[in-house]
């Protein structure tokens, strides 16, 4: 009750023409609105900065950004995956800004090194299985579940999804064009099924006995979770002897035509400090960057891992060599 009559208060402060705020930011985000909104409030309740912003696909936004040029009304924009934020960067509608605080607030690897986005939550593309036919100790890696020892068992998502092409973009930073491709190969032998249109039906298949693992983004395990208690899945994490579990992010950065580029930073500051990061992170159920934040707890109980701690760009340089790469070995 409190938080509606908040966001009414807010809503009505930024239409009425009487009111002059100091500060405004303009944010596009491909973050569902149920993710920034409560933290938008917050900004502007305790700040006094009205943000005013829309939602819309991560593609749709960034054309919009590029068409609408230096007239574009964007101060922010927010999105997922490291391969968007790339593009983003790529295209030349983000600022490059130096920010002590953001460079102490998201390590380095989740970040562009010239300082046009920054990670703000941190996601983890892992192994599930299921708890009735598979045994935690048979699984091990990525690259492991090309083994023939899979085959018939394996489910994944479309090689569609840019999820997707990060992770394997990451296989060809490590292992090179050709190493990559015998793995991916390797996927495609043991699918049990056509990919499927996301994580989730790829986590249902396995749960329903159409196969045995997936890799997905750990949220949509929870998410899954919380729906279905009880649901005979875990996950796991893999490459724990080596490079680690893949993670991505969802970031943001300020945009090359910001008309309140102080205000813009500002606010992204404030979403990568400790106040924010915890819903930031929180609410999607992901990992908060900043490294002073615990995770939520329903995350907290996955247990720890260690990551892969490849610099998430080299998803988006690597993305078309991916895409190219997955078609060649026949993932659809
Ligand atoms: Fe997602």
């Amino acid at each position: 009750m409190l938080r509606l009559a908040l966001s009414v208060t807010v809503v009505a402060t930024m239409l009425s023409p009487l009111v002059v705020h100091a500060e405004e930011v303009v944010v596009y985000s491909a973050r569902n609105e149920h993710l920034i909104k409560p933290l938008f409030d917050r900004y502007t309740q305790e700040t006094g900065v009205a943000i005013r912003y829309i939602t819309d696909k991560e593609g749709p936004l960034l054309q919009r950004l590029a068409a609408e040029g230096k007239r574009t009304p964007a101060d922010m924009l927010i999105t997922v995956d490291a391969g968007n934020l790339w593009h983003a960067a790529q295209s030349g509608v983000l600022a490059e800004i130096r920010s002590p605080v953001l460079e102490a607030n998201v390590p380095a690897n989740l970040r562009d090194p010239q300082g046009r986005w920054f990670g703000l939550s941190e996601r983890a593309r892992t192994i599930v299985y299921s708890t009735e036919r598979v045994q935690p100790g048979e699984l091990s890696s990525y690259e492991d579940l090309a083994d023939p020892k899979w085959k018939g068992r394996l489910c994944l998502r479309t090689s569609k999804k840019v999820y997707n092409q990060s992770l394997v973009a990451s296989l060809i930073a490590r292992h090179g064009d050709d190493g990559a491709e015998q793995i991916v190969r390797g996927w495609v032998a043991n699918l049990a099924a056509e990919p499927f249109s996301n994580d989730t039906k790829a986590m249902e298949a396995v749960a329903a006995g159409q196969c045995d693992v997936t890799i997905v983004n750990t949220y949509y395990f929870g998410r899954l979770e919380k729906d279905r208690p009880g649901i005979p899945l875990a996950l796991f994490w893999p490459n724990q002897d080596g490079s680690g579990v893949h993670i991505n992010v969802s970031g943001a950065g300020v945009t090359a035509h910001a008309k309140h580029p102080e205000a813009a930073q500002k606010l992204l500051e404030w979403l990568s400090s400790a106040t924010a990061q915890g819903d930031f992170a929180g609410l999607n159920m992901e990992y908060p960057v900043n490294k002073a934040v615990a995770p939520d707890p329903i995350v907290a109980a996955w247990g720890t891992f260690k990551a892969d701690d490849l610099n998430v760009n080299e998803a988006g340089r690597l993305q078309a060599d991916a895409i190219r790469l997955m078609d060649r070995a026949g993932y659809r």
